[in-house]
């Protein structure tokens, strides 16, 4: 049973990290933009009200997103713990989390921070491709589908998100510091906050959050026996 937030800007990595941990432990990756992208394909009241925020890269307006976790949380898989890709991202939602675990007396075990320079993360998101069907992410320069513009996993045909052209993923990264950067305090002050260069390639950014999952485990662990 394991509670982990994933932050970083856009392009850092959290998707793919957050599908891989949650992968190998068997926990439910819940991710903010898939759920909101797949309310925004199926036309439902939440997609249609989110749809423009998105479209501009600003935020989608917490009272929304709240509710919005709030269901996904309650859903039965989550109860087994979590990868968080996406979510909180702004201090209000962090702390809509907080109330809602202590009520629950639950905890998170550690929130990872992959850094990743802005350069870089142009780069990235101008060559990333996504399946709208299973939500699998590619990386045209490093993590190429094995045929062109197919999803390995389920066959769909791959597309380059609409909220990925560059003067959108201005506003998105503008955002990101404005909004969600006051995060990396919050969480430093909770001593929940582990840092993880992004750049060290998929593996190693892996295995770097594996040992850290492990250590923070093995630490909550000492501390109900003390
Ligand atoms: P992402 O796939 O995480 O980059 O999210 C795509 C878009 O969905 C973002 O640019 C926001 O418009 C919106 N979004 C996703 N998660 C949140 C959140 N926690 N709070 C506000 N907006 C969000």
């Amino acid at each position: 049973m394991m509670r982990i937030v994933l932050l970083g800007p856009p392009g850092s990595g959290k998707g793919t990290q957050a599908s891989a941990l949650a992968r190998r432990r068997g926990i439910a990756h819940i991710a903010s933009g898939d759920i909101l992208r797949g309310n925004v394909k199926e036309g439902t009241e939440l997609g249609r009200r989110a749809a423009p925020y998105m479209e501009r890269g600003e935020l989608v307006p917490d009272e929304l997103i709240l509710d919005m976790m709030a269901e996904r949380l309650a859903e039965p898989d989550a109860a087994e713990g979590y990868a968080l890709d996406g979510f909180p991202r702004t201090v209000a939602q962090a702390e809509a989390l907080d109330s809602r675990l202590l009520e629950m007396r639950q905890r998170l075990e550690a929130v990872i921070y992959l850094e990743v320079p802005e350069t870089e993360l142009l780069r990235r998101l101008s060559g990333r491709r996504i399946c709208p069907n299973c939500n699998a992410i590619y990386q045209l320069a490093t993590m190429a589908p094995k045929r062109e513009g197919i999803c390995d996993a389920c066959g769909a045909e791959l597309i380059q998100r609409k909220d990925e052209q560059p003067e959108v993923v201005r506003t998105r990264l503008q955002g990101y510091a404005r909004e969600t950067e006051p995060l990396l305090d919050y969480y430093r002050r909770t001593r929940l906050l582990h840092e993880v260069d992004g750049t060290i390639g998929v593996r190693s950014v892996l295995a770097e959050i594996d040992r850290i999952v492990k250590e923070s485990a093995a630490e909550a662990a000492g501390k109900r026996e003390a």
